[in-house]
């Protein structure tokens, strides 16, 4: 008998949960798209957008989703054959340097594994070699959603200051804006990506790009970019339609505009990266307890570098993909695929799964989803630890009594 019925989780790393109040907000009429309440809107969802990334940049933003984005960000920075060094810890990291590449920009890689975040020292070093200063940007990914690996972004930026190099620091938080902690005046960073179906809250269909100063400079010499994706008319609007390359992304940003006073104005980035990290430990406290009695993992070993907002692990012996198909059928809950973590087709490829805690997200969605997981081992015979729940409870309890 399946127990599925009632509301659907859909704990996968985007799209994540969004709040009632952000789809209701959608719920209206289109505005007049030429003036009055758009107009308005626009102008505070750039204000509040730049608020979120903690920055007093630019921002451009894009009916795109983040590959959209990533193509905007080389696409106004570089010009054909400039280089870039691209710092790669899974598959987006590894993705947004094919692009890059697919554009006509020389990627140098320099790859950390699947299970490892990306090295400053190594950094360093790549930069101090590069003398004539050819490097023009260093690419890193801060959450890579597929290993779920947590980047030290300041730690990077202080590599490139070591190394006496003026590149570029450019930081795609697809994953991590709005979940895990980022600043992006703070930590140096020039360029950073995002998208709306992720920390942000809101569907699919928004992009975005925030820019600093010096990476404007480097926009006025770069041939590469065509006029859709320019960023000038969409950070320095005159009109409107400016800020979106023709009419505006209306519903998205009824409901951006919602979620982003949610976010700023009524629990504030605070509380919201401390609720992200406490739900966190809970999901890494029940894998810990599970892998001690069977062939289970978390896919990062140190917690100082595990992301906040969705958990990698692997299941052995084809475990991952037969529990999520459980869940997802007896249960009432979709867990993320693993990505990129081994050959499509092998047998190692069903031992991988993601368990997403982005967003609209709370205790009980959390324990529910680690909970339904348990009895899904129960159910499938798939040996654990005793005693994964318990831990994962004592976590929310010790989150909840942070001050
Ligand atoms: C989801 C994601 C992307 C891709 O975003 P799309 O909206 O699917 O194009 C890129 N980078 C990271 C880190 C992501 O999590």
């Amino acid at each position: 008998m399946s127990l599925a019925q009632g509301r659907p989780y859909l704990a996968i790393p985007g799209p994540s949960t969004m709040p009632d109040r952000v789809l209701a907000a959608m719920h209206k009429p289109a505005p007049n798209i030429y003036e009055g309440e758009i107009e308005e809107i626009a102008a505070r969802v750039a204000a509040n957008l730049r608020r979120v990334a903690m920055s007093s940049s630019h921002v451009a933003i894009y009916i795109a989703n983040g590959h959209g984005a990533w193509e905007a960000s080389i696409a106004n920075v570089f010009s054909r054959g400039d280089k870039v060094l691209s710092l790669v810890t899974g598959r987006f990291g590894n993705i947004w340097a094919l692009n890059a590449a697919a554009m006509g920009v020389e990627v140098e890689r320099l790859e950390f594994g699947l299970k490892s975040p990306a090295d400053p020292a190594r950094v360093e070093e790549t930069l101090r070699a590069d003398k004539g200063h050819e490097i023009k940007a260093v690419l890193l990914t801060h959450v890579d959603t597929a290993t779920s690996v947590r980047n030290d972004v300041a730690g990077i930026r202080a590599a490139i200051d070591a190394a006496g190099h003026p590149a570029l620091l450019m930081v795609d938080c697809i994953a991590s804006l709005g979940c895990d902690e980022f600043r992006m005046d703070d930590w140096g960073v020039d360029v950073m990506v995002a998208a709306s179906q992720k920390g942000l809250m809101v569907p699919p269909g928004l992009g975005f790009v925030w820019f600093s100063d010096k990476a404007l400079e480097a926009s006025r010499s770069s041939n590469m970019v065509t006029p859709y994706w320019n960023w000038h008319p969409r950070a320095f609007p005159e009109f409107v339609y400016q800020y979106f390359g023709g009419t505006s992304p209306t519903h998205h940003l009824f409901g951006l505009d919602e979620s982003l006073k949610m976010i700023l104005d009524e629990e504030g980035l605070p509380h919201i990266w401390n609720r992200h990290a406490a739900l966190a430990r809970a999901v890494w406290a029940a894998f810990e307890t599970w892998g001690q009695g069977g062939d289970l993992a978390l896919n990062i070993a140190e917690p100082e570098f595990r992301a906040h907002s969705v958990t990698a692990a692997r299941i052995g012996g084809g475990g991952a993909e037969r529990l999520r198909k459980w869940l997802e059928t007896e249960a009432g809950v979709t867990l993320g695929i693993g990505l990129g973590m081994a050959e499509p087709g092998t047998p190692e490829a069903d031992d991988f799964l993601r368990v997403a805690h982005m967003g609209h997200v709370n205790a009980h969605m959390t324990l529910g989803a680690l909970a339904t997981m348990e009895a899904g081992m129960q159910a499938l015979n798939i040996p654990h630890g005793r005693g994964g729940i318990a831990a994962a409870a004592g976590e929310i309890a010790k989150g909840v009594a942070q001050a």
